[in-house]
């Protein structure tokens, strides 16, 4: 039986099938090709200047890692722009130091600075110690991981502004995005999805932009990027991954995806498409400062401060 050969360059032997597209790729043109659909997504969703300072949010699993690369590939054409690693320590032993080891290995091989921001430095307590808080808790009204996103987001908004940032670029790929969008519904959230989209707006001084270049990119193609550029990551999970209905909706989209091919790009779109309406009965939610740390939100204290405090009146 012959071994199709790759469909861009017609000379390699193919090594993956592209459903939605039908291309057959090699190695290279993969890789290439993943390459030029992030500079293109960058270029639709205008998503960076010309002489930007980009954070790039490390966890030193594959995605974060993928497109570390890549945004240093397409900085080399760029040159008044610049590039700076940024990982949240959030004290998870035996799971992040790992992580952050190997994130500071690939950062010091690209030639990239890296600056490590940690919960325990910032908010007194490591995520370890929050979640045995919620162990003792009679009822657990919230997972490890719902603490940990909020607690994050802001910590990355603040390392980025440290580092005087003007954007944060994440590693959010398109199962993320379509995991999220269904998760907002099923959680009774729809407005939200107003808010996480590929770029989102400058509405406060203090929140720094945040891109997300590969939120067309589907998340096998960032994991044989990884594979095939050789990068060095970190693939264990991590111990306090609970989201129970985030992996039921990823088993669903894959089953979807199966059998219905581009059903995640369809999703994408479709939410592209309705989301200047939702943005429009959102634009109330003006930012201002919370009264107790000062960060930009919605209320009059912030989310995070609201999960610090129950915090301490549960211990
Ligand atoms: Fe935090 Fe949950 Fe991610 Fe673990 S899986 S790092 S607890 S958000
Ligand atoms: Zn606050």
């Amino acid at each position: 039986m012959n071994t199709p050969t790759c469909s861009i360059c017609k000379q390699k032997e193919a090594y993956y099938f592209r459903p939605y597209s039908g291309e057959k790729l090699c190695r290279g043109c993969l890789v290439r090709s993943i390459e030029e659909k992030v500079k293109a997504t960058i270029a639709e969703f205008k998503m960076l200047e010309y002489n930007d300072r980009i954070a790039v949010a490390v966890s030193g699993g594959k995605d974060s890692l993928s497109l570390l690369n890549i945004l240093a590939k397409i900085e080399l054409d760029h040159p008044k722009a610049s590039l700076i690693a940024i990982s949240v320590d959030e004290g998870i032993q035996g799971y992040r130091d790992k992580a952050l080891k190997i994130a500071s290995e690939n950062c010091r091989e690209l030639g990239i600075e890296h600056h490590v921001i940690s919960f325990k430095k910032a908010y007194g307590l490591t995520q370890d110690e929050i979640v045995r808080g919620l162990e003792n808790k009679e009822k657990k009204e919230m997972t490890p991981c719902a603490y940990c996103g909020v607690l994050r987001r802001r910590l990355l908004n603040i390392g980025a502004r440290e580092v005087e940032a003007d954007k944060i670029a994440t590693a959010h790929t398109l199962d993320d995005e379509t995991q999220t969008i269904l998760l907002n519904m099923l959680h009774g959230d729809p407005l939200r999805i107003a808010r996480e989209k590929p770029m989102t707006d400058q509405v406060h001084p203090k929140l720094v932009q945040r891109i997300k270049p590969f939120c067309r990119i589907p998340e096998k193609e960032t994991t044989l990027y990884a594979y095939t550029k050789g990068l060095f990551f970190q693939d264990m999970p991590c111990p306090y991954s609970s989201e129970a209905m985030r992996n039921d909706i990823r088993i669903f989209l894959n089953r979807m995806e199966q059998k219905h091919t581009s059903t995640k790009f369809t999703i994408f779109r479709s939410i592209q498409r309705i989301r200047p309406a939702i943005e429009d009965i959102t634009k109330e939610d003006e930012m201002q400062q919370c009264s107790r740390c000062g960060e930009p939100t919605t209320q009059i204290t912030c989310r995070a401060c609201q999960m610090l405090r129950q915090h301490q009146d549960k211990c």
